[in-house]
């Protein structure tokens, strides 16, 4: 048989690009190497009945409503406004950092003052990031700069990223914003939700186009030399296409720890940072997410480490300028075969939401 299309990982990119295809009548052949498709972006019904995410917590936000229209005729959706704490102190307060987490934190004078200098050195609602904070000459703002810096982001993204303080660039970290108002939504945009029945359905949904085979299980490399077919849609790793000839591209990875608790409510909010303390970066209780009622509720903690082929999943490319030195040599190379998309996280060696991925997969498949 003769494949119009080969589509190399079945994640969201995947996914995208075998639909589009599909719907103009293109005979396409989904190949992915986990039992599963949805890639990271993948929910299931644990053992005790609670709908989780195997990968970390999913929350679709985008400011694009071709995006939300294009997936919502697959899904419909709760809508659901993320929120986040981070534990700090020994308190839990909301994130990002506004003028509540700073009564939260602050005796209720000294926060009424900084909050004062705060709206009328940006204006309410402003988004500040800590780094303009800390150059402000005011001496309050820029003690608050660097309690957020230190208190907030710094542990953080030492855990995170396995690095030594001193191995980290201020001038990424302190990009985050303190916002200077008291809307807690962790994303601003404008269409934010879970697909109602979960990220699977929908992407079974996606893929129910009789034009498309699914082979799960199965690494292409094993069996494309058997397949006949005009194009390749690739969302793997770029470096294991080319058989790593440049070096092998790191990423930091997880290590997911799942617990199922006998009580309806483990936290208030779905996300809990704890930045200093602990050696898991976050606690997620999915029924918030999902909005499922269960006697039960189940948490993830999140423990960072550094990737291992076939021992964990990549997660976050390490953007150092060695890697992307690397990346840009991979990035040339596939640019000079025309019957092959590189597409997605892993391919284009990049952080992508996933509303950035379906917007890219939408586009680049939009050819005959
Ligand atoms: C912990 C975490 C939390 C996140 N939270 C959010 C969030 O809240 N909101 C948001 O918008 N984004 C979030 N993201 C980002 C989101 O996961 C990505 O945008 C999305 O997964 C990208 O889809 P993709 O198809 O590019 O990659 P993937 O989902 O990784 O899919 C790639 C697929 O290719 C398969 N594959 C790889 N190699 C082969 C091979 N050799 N043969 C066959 N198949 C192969 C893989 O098994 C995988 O299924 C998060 C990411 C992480 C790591």
């Amino acid at each position: 048989m003769k494949w119009d299309v080969v589509v190399v990982g079945a994640g969201f990119a995947g996914i995208v690009a075998a639909e589009r295809f599909s719907s103009r009548g293109k005979k396409v052949l989904l190949v992915e190497e986990r039992p599963h498709v949805g890639g990271n972006s993948y929910d299931y019904y644990d053992s005790q009945g609670i709908l989780v995410h195997l990968y970390g917590p999913h929350i679709f936000h985008t400011k694009d409503k071709g995006v939300w229209d294009y997936l919502s005729r697959f899904t419909s959706w709760r809508l659901y406004s993320h929120r986040v704490q981070a534990y700090i102190e020994g308190k839990k307060v909301p994130l990002p950092f506004n003028l509540n987490t700073l009564e939260a934190l602050f005796p209720s004078s000294f926060a009424a003052t900084l909050g004062n200098k705060l709206v009328s050195e940006f204006g309410y609602g402003a988004r500040v990031p800590v780094l303009e904070m800390l150059e402000n000459k005011d001496k309050d703002i820029r003690f608050l700069a660097n309690y957020v810096y230190e208190n907030v982001f710094l542990n953080y993204s030492i855990k995170q990223w396995g690095l030594k303080p001193e191995e980290l660039d201020p001038a990424v970290t302190a990009r985050v914003p303190v916002l200077v108002g008291r809307d807690d939504r962790y994303f601003q945009d404008p269409y934010q939700g879970i697909p109602a029945s979960g990220y699977t359905r929908m992407f079974e949904n996606m893929l129910k186009n009789p034009n498309i085979s699914i082979m799960l299980n199965t690494d292409y490399k094993n069996m494309i030399t058997t397949l006949d077919f005009e194009r390749m849609v690739y969302t793997g790793p770029i470096d294991y296409f080319f058989d790593y000839k440049f070096g092998v591209l790191p990423y930091r990875s997880m290590r997911f720890d799942f617990e199922t608790l006998g009580t309806d409510r483990f936290q208030d909010v779905a996300v809990v940072n704890y930045p200093n303390d602990y050696e898991f970066t976050r606690i997620t209780e999915f029924k918030h997410l999902t909005g499922q009622k269960h006697e039960g509720t189940t948490i993830l903690k999140e423990f960072p480490e550094d990737y291992e082929m076939h021992k964990n999943v990549p997660c976050y490319p390490v953007h150092t300028s060695k890697n992307l030195k690397t990346y840009a040599k991979y990035k040339k190379e596939a640019e000079s075969l025309d019957n092959v998309i590189f597409l997605g996280r892993l391919a284009e060696y990049r952080y992508y939401n996933m509303d950035e991925v379906v917007e890219k997969a939408m586009f680049s498949c939009e050819i005959d």
